[in-house]
């Protein structure tokens, strides 16, 4: 294969997709000041197989011999899953290839399960697989619905386009119809793989629908949100690059070729793809969260000192707030990859595992952040923009007033408190909010699971040993097997 340089990437967005933000369609992504940052980044991933960065995201196909993206590789092993993850943190850190392949992992976990019902999908995905990989592609995962009413199933709602259906079907394809929302990446990705959102019904034929779409194709448009135009490194040092890049996709009746559907009606495959793609997504949350919960701890940390509060008990009570939940995450990293369960050769992390430590950074994230505005102080929200801390007339005021009166420059903390407004306190940090509690399903969706990865009745069992209601197993029953 070929690994795509970044100005072949930039030129291939070039090609008639139609994205608007700001009140805009706009006419080219790479130059435009809205949204011009976003595609250098995106573009940046591609230098990552061309530089320093390519021995982590570049591997060997076991198959072939052939040097692949990582990321397009299922693991085999616990190793394979933890160079998944190592590769997904350190992207996230020094900027590399999307993981969005995620969604075609999955349906090729679940393509034996598809091919039951025509074989015709398994050739599909795997198709779809080898070009995606042979041409280095980007991969965006089109699955949450705008799902108007949630106690509603999608045939049950007073419109029926709020899940993505077919609404039309020929002898050359399908034709489809709806709004995907919160899709990341969507604009800049060179392929949408779209997914039921969940399990459908038996009346629901229509809206079990997989496929892959090209972000061009007639009919699609997507709309990113929009925060900021250019803006200044120094007073965003996260978010200078752009917020997230979530896109709401509508297919208004868009065409797909049979060849490039993976599920035409099947609602009883549809719980199957969902949920495999759930779990890989929660294990690449996991990795990718890592260095977001080492950016608030460093951040706290150094917060703390720059005050000179460091060692106050209520400050050391919160560090270690920061210090246990990004250990616990680290540690639910390597478990899920330990405990994996290989099926047809790919290994699957262990799913109580991920999702409990992805339940974990969901629950704890938010307190986290309070404790860092907390030992922050007010200066996070109220600390002057750069146009003012270099205006002429107030020439070195903040360098003075803003440093600890210990020799130190103003301007290094002026550099942490905007990193903390980023974080915590500004369009970034509530986006983060929302994202640490909804992305990668909400908090519901990792308690059904753990509740159903618990051994409740092995517990009662035990219980029941003990209290003398029945009597034991066997003089030494069985130790329930690790999570
Ligand atoms: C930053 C970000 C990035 C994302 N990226 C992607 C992406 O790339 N691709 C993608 O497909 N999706 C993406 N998502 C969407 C994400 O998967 C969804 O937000 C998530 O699945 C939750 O869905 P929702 O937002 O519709 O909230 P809901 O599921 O509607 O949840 C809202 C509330 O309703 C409750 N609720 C929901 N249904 C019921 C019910 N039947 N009965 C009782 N209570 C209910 C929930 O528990 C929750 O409290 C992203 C989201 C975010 C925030």
């Amino acid at each position: 294969m070929t690994f795509r340089t970044p100005e072949q990437y930039l030129e291939s967005l070039r090609d008639g997709r139609r994205v608007y933000s700001g009140g805009e369609l706009i006419d080219d992504l790479t130059t435009h000041p809205r949204t011009r940052a976003r595609a250098a980044k995106q573009a940046d991933a591609f230098s990552a197989f061309h530089d320093e960065r390519r021995e982590i995201f570049v591997q060997e196909d076991p198959e072939t011999g052939e040097e692949v993206d990582r990321f397009m590789v299922a693991p085999r092993n616990a190793e394979d899953l933890l160079a998944r993850a190592r590769a997904i943190d350190f992207g996230m850190r020094y900027g590399g290839p999307s993981f969005g392949s995620d969604a075609i992992l999955s349906l090729r976990w679940v393509a034996p399960e598809l091919a039951k019902h025509n074989p015709q999908y398994y050739e599909n995905i795997e198709t779809a697989f080898r070009e995606a990989r042979q041409n280095n592609h980007t991969m965006s995962i089109v699955m949450s619905d705008t799902k108007g009413d949630r106690s509603l199933h999608p045939s049950q709602q007073g419109d029926p386009d709020l899940y993505v259906r077919k609404v039309d079907e020929n002898a050359d394809g399908i034709v489809i119809r709806g709004m995907k929302a919160h899709i990341t990446g969507a604009g800049f990705a060179d392929q949408l793989i779209v997914l039921p959102t969940k399990r459908m019904r038996d009346d629901e034929p229509e809206y079990s629908i997989a496929c892959m779409v090209p972000p061009n194709a007639p009919g699609v448009r997507m709309v990113e949100r929009w925060d900021y135009d250019d803006v200044s490194r120094f007073d965003h040092p996260l978010a200078y690059e752009g917020i997230g890049g979530e896109c709401f996709v509508w297919f208004d009746d868009v065409f797909v070729p049979h060849n490039r559907v993976f599920q035409n009606g099947e609602n009883e495959l549809a719980g199957p793809i969902a949920y495999a793609l759930g779990l890989w997504q929660r294990y690449s949350a996991m990795c990718y969260k890592k260095p977001t919960l080492e950016i608030l701890a460093g951040a706290a940390a150094l917060a703390a000192e720059y005050l000179g509060i460091e060692k106050a008990g209520h400050i050391q009570d919160k560090l270690f707030e920061f210090a246990i939940t990004a250990s616990s995450i680290d540690a639910f990293i390597h478990a899920a990859a330990v405990s994996c369960e290989v099926r047809d050769g790919v290994a699957i992390p262990n799913e109580t595992i991920t999702n409990v430590g992805k339940y974990t950074f969901a629950s704890k994230y938010h307190d986290l952040v309070k404790h860092l505005l907390d030992i922050s102080g007010a200066i996070v929200s109220t600390a002057p923009m750069e146009a003012d801390y270099r205006h002429e007339d107030l020439h070195g005021a903040f360098d003075k007033y803003l440093a600890s009166g210990h020799g130190d420059d103003g301007q290094e903390r002026l550099r942490l408190w905007n990193l903390i407004r980023d974080l915590g306190a500004d369009a970034m940090g509530g986006h983060k909010a929302v994202l640490a509690l909804h992305a990668e399903g909400s908090l519901s969706a990792q308690k059904m699971m753990t509740m159903r990865g618990y051994d409740f009745e092995s517990a009662k069992q035990y219980v029941r040993e003990l209290a003398g209601i029945t009597p034991p197993l066997g003089k030494y029953a069985p130790v329930p097997p690790a999570l």
